[in-house]
């Protein structure tokens, strides 16, 4: 089955109100930088600045994680219905840095992911192992585990997420998983994903983990990728583009 590729930027913690007008004004104004769908996650503060500069664009856009309540006393937190009224598209959940960082649990991503739907925003859930455990040989195990918990939260609107698969040992460290590697593990989570679902042949599995310019393509050849989640190559407007280049 031909699915439309997607190309996601993940900013991460980086930025400025002049930075990012003059990285989303080159996005804007690069010749067939959008052969696919192209996507930017900024902080929570730059949210605004994105639905004015790309109004219009095909670029869509989004945050990097909301909160897995609707509102209430949770000091520091944002909720899917306030990313949404940025016209967001998407909200990254579980990125492993926050799973690490912030001790996120496979049920709390899985109920951000649910926030997320019923803010009418896609959620993008983010899956993946470390290195210890590839080495141990549990990648598999673990990015089951990790996306049952959000199968079993979202049932039949398991459909409407995007998966992304980033191995934890990939991300911001120069060392990306082989296309081998990565299909192994795509096709692995597109039949758990078949067994929730019906339509599980028409949903996005991207791949995350230091996609550049010059392997994207090989990586997105596969059949089981669908495009990228990017990091560090999503603050440079050339080789973001460079990479959604490489989707089409
Ligand atoms: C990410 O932040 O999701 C990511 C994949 O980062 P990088 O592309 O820098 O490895």
């Amino acid at each position: 089955m031909s699915r439309r590729k997607l190309v996601v930027g993940n900013w991460k913690m980086n930025g400025s109100l002049a930075a990012n007008a003059a990285l989303l004004d080159a996005l804007r104004a690069l010749p067939g930088a959008a052969p696919c769908d192209v996507a930017v996650c900024a902080p929570f503060p730059y949210l605004a600045q994105l639905q004015t500069r790309l109004a219009g664009s095909t670029i869509a856009w989004g945050a990097q994680d909301c909160s897995a309540h609707a509102s209430g006393a949770f000091t520091g937190e944002v909720s899917a219905a306030m990313i949404a009224e940025f016209g967001c598209r998407y909200v990254i959940v579980g990125h492993s840095e926050r799973r690490t960082l912030h001790a996120e649990s496979d049920q709390l991503v899985a109920d951000k992911a649910k926030a997320a739907l019923a803010a009418g925003l896609t959620p993008i859930v983010c899956v993946g192992e470390t290195l210890a455990q590839r080495e141990a040989d549990e990648t598999a195990a673990v990015v089951k585990r990790q996306l049952s918990a959000v199968i079993h939260t979202l049932a039949h609107c398991t459909a409407q997420i995007v998966v992304a698969y980033e191995p934890v040992w990939a991300i911001g460290t120069g060392r990306t998983a082989s296309p081998e590697q990565a299909q192994e593990v795509h096709a692995l989570l597109r039949r758990q994903l078949q067994a929730a679902t019906a339509t599980a042949a028409a949903m996005t599995i991207l791949y995350g983990g230091s996609v550049k310019a010059d392997n994207a393509a090989t990586l997105f050849s596969q059949a089981d990728i669908d495009g990228g989640l990017i990091g560090g190559a999503s603050l440079v407007a050339a080789d973001f583009a460079a990479i959604a280049r490489a989707a089409a």
